[in-house]
């Protein structure tokens, strides 16, 4: 039988809209990764009597309950309490928690009193799930045909608790094993995606499809489930290697964080250097090269050049070109490149220019157009885009250097830039 996951998220915060639910939305991506059904989301302030009642709705409707929150030291912590009480458990000590939570306080230098100790009381039989991010145990028990599952609230908690304790976790409990690989697309809309892909998508129980938009990309998720490990990649990887073939170019990765990691890695195995002269992304693209750790070994900088003036004393970009043709334009995409690699020394120059919004700029260029550029030893290349008017200002920065991104990853796979 499929599963069917509630999740319940514990806190006033929550509800005064103080903080966002983010814990909520970190657990529906993973689950559904893992190809567990999130049918309900619930939200519910620091109050025992209205948590229980949560908890009677949940075990009503679903079979597996995993809670957000209030599993601190507190008196409004109280998620533990009143779910022990809910599945009529006890709260024992648990020694080895009592052990961690001393030795945590004794690692970050602060103090620690009677009530922090409260947080090794678990569920009497339950499984402990053990906070190496934090103080408060996570716990996790079956009864009366429910799975019930806690989780600390803090994000800085609840993602690495979920990935490494609560996985391996579902893994056990599920009657065989779910595998998903997800498979990273630029240049395609999700919607593109599903129309190629429909007729499969209804056909296919195992493995199932997904496609996902994200970001001005697209996520194709391939789950398979199957008894063992080993048939559920046999169900997963054909699949896998057949989509990548159907849809390259437009696939930069499986199961790769971003574009700028595919990147990165790139410039790394082949030991090339990356420069980057912006207009329009304001920066946004060396932003995004640098979040990479390891970046230095090949992003040499970037040159943010706004005006023209600054285009054209600091990259060299010939006024004669500025004042024909324009900031945003196919001729100073390229100039900025070449520009930018000759500046920096750089064997790979990408350049940014456009029209972020919300004005059309001075040369009556609509919203949206903006182009991007790459120059290389090979050759150069500019693409011009029309990103529409629609799409924010920072939406529109976020593509284009994405954009940019992309034709630095074809160059580095060898693969046409031509979308
Ligand atoms: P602590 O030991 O820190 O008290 P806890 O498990 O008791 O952890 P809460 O007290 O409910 O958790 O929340 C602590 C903090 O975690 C909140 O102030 C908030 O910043 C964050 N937090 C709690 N729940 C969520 C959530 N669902 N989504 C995002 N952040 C959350
Ligand atoms: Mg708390």
């Amino acid at each position: 039988m499929a599963h069917r996951v509630e999740i319940l998220s514990v806190g006033t915060e929550l509800l005064l809209g103080s903080i966002a639910n983010t814990d909520a939305q970190m657990l529906s991506q993973g689950l559904s990764a893992l190809g567990l059904n999130v049918y309900w989301h619930t939200v519910v302030g620091d109050n025992p009597q209205r948590v229980e009642q949560a908890v009677a709705t949940a075990r009503s409707r679903a079979d597996i309950l995993i809670t957000t929150g209030g599993l601190g030291p507190t008196c409004d912590d109280l998620t533990k309490q009143v779910l022990a009480r809910a599945f009529g458990k006890e709260l024992v000590r648990d020694p080895e928690s009592e052990e961690r939570i001393r030795a945590y306080f004794a690692a970050t230098g602060r103090t620690m009193t009677e009530n922090n100790l409260q947080q090794a009381l678990v569920p009497q039989g339950c499984t402990v799930l053990s906070n190496d991010w934090g103080s408060a145990p996570g716990c996790a028990f079956q009864a009366d045909g429910m799975h019930v599952i806690m989780l600390p609230g803090p994000p800085s908690e609840c993602t690495p608790m979920f990935r490494h304790r609560v996985i391996p976790y579902l893994q056990s409990i599920a009657e065989g094993m779910i595998l998903s690989r997800t498979i990273k697309l630029f240049g395609i809309g999700e919607s593109a995606v599903e129309a190629q892909l429909r007729d499969e998508m209804n056909a296919s129980s195992n493995p199932t499809l997904a496609p996902y938009a994200k970001e001005g990309e697209c996520e194709l998720r391939v789950t398979a489930k199957a008894p063992t490990q080993e048939e559920a990649l046999a169900l997963l990887e054909p699949k896998v290697e057949e989509l990548t073939r159907r849809f390259a170019p437009l696939v930069y990765g499986v199961d790769v964080p971003s574009l700028e990691q595919v990147v990165v890695d790139g410039l790394r195995e082949k030991g090339l250097t990356l420069g980057c002269a912006e207009s329009c992304t304001g920066g946004l693209l060396a932003k995004r090269i640098t979040d990479i750790s390891g970046s230095s070994q090949v992003f040499l900088g970037g040159v943010v050049s706004y005006t023209n003036q600054v285009k054209h004393q600091l990259l060299g970009v010939p006024a004669q070109l500025l004042d024909q043709y324009g900031a945003v334009s196919q001729p100073v995409a390229l100039a900025m490149a070449q520009g930018v690699r000759r500046v920096l020394g750089c064997q790979i120059g990408l350049a940014t220019t456009g029209v972020a919004g919300p004005q059309r700029d001075d040369r009556d260029n609509p919203v949206g157009t903006m182009f991007v550029a790459i120059s290389t030893p090979e050759g150069d290349y500019v693409r011009p885009l029309q990103l529409g008017q629609r799409p924010t200002r920072a939406r529109h920065r976020v593509q284009t250097a994405s954009h940019a991104l992309d034709l630095a990853r074809r160059y580095l796979a060898g693969l046409s830039y031509d979308l």
